[in-house]
């Protein structure tokens, strides 16, 4: 007899496009491979930085043709890593290009009415509302794990962490069936690679060897980001943390809410 239950969801949160990919993907890619629904919650509208024309020029495009062609790249790796449904936040990242200079929220000339995104992820973070919204999110998908950015590792990653605990407090307080919050603690693009430095010891490691390659695959989708660069170094924290999960390769995080004991 076919089983009715619904498989368990894992929901990823994160600002931009590729770090789930960086700092989760082995992880999604085995979860969904065991028959779990992946959830990724994208949270900014992927404004800056792109190199469109494979030339090296990555800050010499404006927002209106950065986030479409980032909006493919988001579907292409997330599809790599098979997640289920992919949920547009939508806010403006705290910096973009406007085809002559960077201009940062804050700046007289960033222009808060730019039709790339609604209010700027620095705002959301800090506004009941947009975390409400993103409550609305954790009720409608009630994932077993939620993943998102540790609080140290890069501003706009810092802004989605504190409105993921935010809203996931909220929700277990209001009642939503939850699991456990995790963060990701391997270590990208902080300035002092805090991330390392802050989650020495994460209390979960998850052997991700026999999805290595489809990290990669993933990574790579992202082919306007410069992500070759990244990936020895992608690459040796995940050998690192296998060596304590006595495997090839795997990913940590540090578990900081489990809501099924409440
Ligand atoms: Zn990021």
């Amino acid at each position: 007899m076919a089983s009715t239950r619904e498989p368990p969801c894992l929901l990823i949160a994160m600002a931009h496009g590729d770090d789930m990919e960086f700092y989760c993907g082995g992880t999604v890619a085995k979860f969904v491979s065991e028959g779990w629904r992946a959830v990724l919650v994208m949270f900014t509208a992927n404004m800056p930085g792109a190199d469109l024309h494979n030339d090296g020029k990555f800050l010499e495009h404006p927002p209106e043709a950065v986030a479409p062609a980032r909006e493919e790249e988001v579907h292409a790796g997330a599809s790599e890593l098979g997640v289920d449904t992919i949920v547009q936040m939508g806010f403006k990242d705290s910096a973009y290009y406007t085809g002559q200079r960077v201009t940062w929220l804050g700046d007289p000339d960033y222009n808060l009415q730019h039709p790339v995104g609604h209010e700027p992820l620095p705002a959301a973070a800090g506004n009941f509302r947009c975390i409400q919204k993103l409550q609305a999110v954790l009720d409608k998908h009630k994932p077993e794990i939620v993943i998102t950015h540790n609080f140290s590792s890069g501003f706009e990653h810092t802004c989605v962490a504190t409105m993921v605990n935010q809203a996931f407090g909220q929700a277990v307080r209001d009642g939503t069936k939850l699991g456990s919050l995790w963060i990701a603690a391997a270590a990208r693009h902080s300035a002092w690679e805090s991330d390392v430095r802050l989650f020495p010891s994460p209390n979960i490691l998850i052997d991700i060897t026999d999805h290595w390659t489809t990290k990669l695959r993933a990574i790579r989708a992202h082919k306007t980001q410069h992500v070759e660069s990244a990936i020895p170094k992608i690459e040796a924290v995940a050998r690192y943390w296998g060596i304590a999960r006595q495997c090839r390769y795997a990913e940590p995080f540090s578990m900081i809410q489990d809501a099924r004991y409440r």
